[in-house]
């Protein structure tokens, strides 16, 4: 079938720049999202304005496109599964059912063979305590759903970190405690599956955190080459055994050693992927769209170490020395008010080749 409208699901900046890829391949978009002058909708053609579960409107939806994809994991599934009956849902709605509850999620990554964190499901307050004991104390406690940037969670270092009343903390809501991962750094992967099963990856970021929401992304990581393959290896089987259509973005702890520990996957293009689109021919919204639109994938490859760093609120103030820099593309969202938290646009900076950097299981491998 030919391919002329992309729905989105979503009207927030990943949706913007999916919609830019769209426009530049010939596509038209509609994007379904109830709020108003959405980042999405100001590049597309067509904006839905209505609840991302709304009966008419999904069926609208399903009328105007050829196929349908979405730019956040939290779209309800039920939704993505009723469009799936009139108009091809990419990626498969079952990525947004593993994606959306952290316990399902784990279990699925370690049946792909797949090291996690250790965990325990936690559903009252006697099981946050044998789950603690279990891990001496230490651990990370989330909501199972509708956690992001680090919200919903509260670390525990040791017995004494007010561990009564730690279930009702985070809402009386079903809980995951997971151990506590002593990592050496942070890093992500991109890769994109087609419908024929050809998978790419990109090479993986190596991510900073500020106040729980992604700073910078640093291509390439600190890592050695051995530790990019296991997490090539580790997203081509989760694409895999998905059945994957489309980007997906899988965020790893780096141990000391160089081993991977996976931490969670979100399914559509990631923040620590933006990089792609000054480092790379073809960028993670292209390579997205390439994909739901049935088009062969480009090549992942990187013309360019970089480092891309988000625009968070008062970030922007620094903007005209941003544009003033010869080596660093702007993007800006399209968002009129720069709240505290709130992406308002990212840079990406290309720097020049670096030595080889001391990376986590260097030693190990040069004794
Ligand atoms: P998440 O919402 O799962 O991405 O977690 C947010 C951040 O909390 C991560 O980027 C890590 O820096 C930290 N974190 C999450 N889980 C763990 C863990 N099990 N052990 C240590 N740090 C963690």
């Amino acid at each position: 079938m030919t391919i002329r409208a992309i729905g989105i699901i979503g009207g927030g900046q990943l949706g913007r720049m999916l919609a830019m890829a769209a426009a530049r391949l010939g596509f038209r978009t509609v994007i379904l999202e109830p709020e108003a002058d959405c980042p999405a909708a100001q590049v597309a053609n067509l904006q839905i304005p209505a609840a991302y579960d709304d009966p008419a409107a999904l069926a609208e939806l399903a009328r105007l496109c050829d196929v349908v994809t979405y730019e956040f994991e939290n779209v309800p599934v039920a939704a993505a599964e009723t469009l799936a009956r009139e108009v091809p849902v990419y990626p498969p709605p079952k990525a947004l059912a593993v994606s959306q509850d952290r316990l399902v999620e784990k279990r699925f990554i370690n049946d792909c063979g797949i090291a996690t964190a250790k965990f325990h499901a936690v559903d009252g307050q006697a099981d946050l305590e044998a789950a603690l004991a279990d891990f001496s104390g230490q651990g990370v406690l989330k909501t199972r759903r509708l956690g992001y940037d680090g919200k919903g969670q509260k670390v525990y270092r040791s017995t004494a970190d007010g561990i009564e009343g730690g279930y009702a903390a985070l809402g009386g809501v079903p809980l995951i405690l997971e151990s506590f991962v002593a990592f050496e750094r942070e890093v992500s992967i991109i890769a994109a599956r087609s419908a024929d099963g050809d998978i790419v990856c990109y090479d993986p970021a190596e991510n900073v955190h500020r106040d729980g929401i992604l700073h910078t992304s640093t291509v390439p990581a600190r890592i050695l080459p051995e530790t990019a393959a296991v997490a090539r290896d580790a997203a081509a089987r989760i694409l895999s055994a998905l059945g994957y259509v489309g980007v997906i973005g899988i965020e790893f702890f780096v141990l000391a050693d160089g081993s991977l520990i996976a931490n969670e996957m979100a399914p559509r293009v990631h923040n620590s992927g933006h990089w792609t689109e000054a480092a790379c021919v073809v960028s993670q919204f292209e390579q997205h769209i390439r994909a739901v639109a049935g088009l062969p994938l480009g090549k992942a490859d990187r013309h360019s170490d970089c480092i891309m760093q988000n625009l968070i609120g008062n970030d922007i103030v620094s903007l005209p020395e941003w544009l003033r820099r010869d080596d660093t593309l702007v993007h800006l969202y399209g968002k009129a008010e720069a709240r505290p938290g709130r992406k308002m646009g990212h840079v990406t900076t290309l720097t020049s080749t670096r030595a080889e950097p001391d990376v986590p299981g260097k030693k190990a491998r040069d004794r």
